[in-house]
């Protein structure tokens, strides 16, 4: 962790837990007086939303599109049968082998791979999910929040509120708060949930499972797994369970309950063992040994076949990944994963053709599909199209909330077809959704004095420009150091 974020951290500490406090105490910047009362959800959101970006920051978020998106799909599912179903939910996963999960503030939900890859069917994934999701639900976040003495999270909340209109462009749904990472303190801030808020988490969980169609069996033999392995291992690779003390009463209690309750149905994911598979492929240290393991694992399975052709990608054995993904997608033309590493590894055999074949076809097939646009737009630059990967990410963009990478891929685009104020005024918004204020002031004076930029262009960046510097002028001197400190992400 940079001294920045260390700083930046301090305000989100304070605001979540006591006990980093007395640390904190001397260096904490003033915002303004505290005070108790409760904290609005639109407080919470920024809040989370701050935290969230700053792990994305840092690097512990595994910027992976698909399986963000299929986290996310089993998420919804679950959270749209919660009694509190209109509740915006992100969830993302922590690249960290570590057994945990978290909720921050406001419906962020973190999943580590570690857990995932514990996990034995889509059931127990989902019931972490869905023992998340109730202690959100059920303002476990909010309250423990509210508990915390000290700094008032209420100042910082509206702080990050305020910041966040000021800065946001003309459009409100992208919300774009500028600073105040409150650093991810992924170890050190996480609520530690009363036994009270666990036994209601768990019989709140289990309800949502249901009204989804999981069988809510899997989170009890999940957590008795937890239980069981925790007592041979490494207390600290077992993070979940510090933070949600577990007890043989509570899953007891679980089971009982889990047993009592009518599941209409118990649909099996197709993408579980897929993403399982991808996770082991990409996840793998050494890939060599991870693809003579896939070899004995099932080697007819088309999951395990996924792993190996991602492995032999990574081991720059392309023809051999082709044959085992043909084959695939000939058995399965569905599944996006299949097309999606198809094409790349046409691609980085440089068999181009073929590649822009597959990516043809798998577009007719997945028109909105993340993933495979962002691969597609990276692909097209490489080929000297930058125009037409341009025009593919605007019009993404359209569709799906914008995040730091897909300003990533402009950014190249603009640059690769000469459009070089293009190209900082990309970089300036991505610096902008990572939190970095100063960085992209920066890239909005660089754009600004490009030479040749149309009407159209100047009057833009200089109103996001304008806008920018006028956001700064409200920060005291405390805060404007710690902007410093965190520059340059
Ligand atoms: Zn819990």
């Amino acid at each position: 962790m940079t001294a920045t974020l260390r700083t930046l951290l301090l305000i989100g500490v304070a605001a979540l837990t006591a006990t980093t406090l007395t640390a904190a105490e001397n260096t904490l910047p003033s915002l303004g007086t505290a005070g108790g009362g409760s904290i609005s959800s639109a407080d919470e959101y920024q809040l989370g939303q701050q935290i969230t970006r700053e792990i994305e920051r840092s690097g512990a978020m595994l910027d992976d599109a698909l399986v963000t998106e299929y986290l996310q799909a089993v998420g919804q599912r679950l959270a749209a049968n919660s009694d509190d179903p209109e509740h915006p939910f992100r969830f993302f996963m922590i690249r960290d082998s570590s057994i945990n999960a978290f909720a921050l503030p406001g419906g962020f939900i973190g999943i580590n791979a570690g857990l995932m890859m514990m996990t034995t069917d889509e059931e127990e994934l989902a019931g972490v999910m869905a023992h998340e999701i109730a202690h959100v639900t059920q303002r476990h976040v909010a309250r423990a929040i509210e508990a915390s003495k000290g700094m008032s999270l209420l100042g910082i909340a509206a702080l990050l509120g305020a910041i966040a209109v000021a800065s946001s462009g003309a459009s409100t749904d992208t919300m774009q708060a500028a600073i105040f990472g409150s650093q991810a303190l992924i170890q050190q801030q996480q609520i530690n949930f009363t036994r009270a808020n666990e036994y209601e988490a768990d019989r709140v969980g289990i309800q949502i499972l249901a009204d989804a169609g999981y069988d809510p069996e899997g989170m009890v033999s999940f957590f008795e797994k937890m239980q069981r392995e925790s007592r041979y291992a490494e207390s600290r690779r077992y993070e979940f369970l510090s933070t949600h003390p577990l007890s043989s009463s509570r899953i007891t209690e679980a089971r009982i309950r889990s047993q009592r309750i009518d599941v209409a149905q118990t649909p099996q994911g197709r993408l579980y063992p897929l993403m399982m598979a991808r996770l082991r492929a990409l996840g793998a240290d050494e890939p060599r040994a991870a693809l003579a393991a896939e070899e004995k694992r099932k080697p007819q399975d088309d999951p395990s076949r996924y792993a190996r052709a991602l492995l032999l990608e990574r081991l720059d054995r392309h023809d051999e990944a082709i044959v085992l993904l043909e084959e695939l997608v000939g058995k399965d033309q569905t599944l996006v994963a299949y097309q999606l590493a198809l094409a790349e590894a046409q691609a980085a055999a440089g068999r181009h053709d073929e590649a822009g074949a597959t990516y043809t076809r798998a577009q007719r097939l997945f028109p909105t599909n993340v993933a495979l646009t962002m691969s597609h737009a990276v692909w097209m630059i490489d080929r000297g199209k930058p125009a037409a990967a341009h025009e593919e990410m605007v019009d993404l963009l359209t569709r799906v909330p914008d995040e730091a990478r897909h300003y990533l891929i402009l950014a190249r685009a603009a640059a690769a077809a000469g459009d070089i104020g293009a190209s900082r005024y990309y970089t300036a918004e991505r610096f902008l959704l990572q939190g970095d204020l100063l960085s992209a002031i920066d890239q909005f004076r660089f754009a600004l004095a490009v030479p040749g930029l149309t009407d159209f262009q100047k009057a833009r960046y200089q109103a996001r420009y304008d806008r920018l510097l006028g956001v700064l002028g409200t920060l005291n001197s405390d805060q404007r150091r710690a902007l410093e400190r965190g520059r340059g992400g």
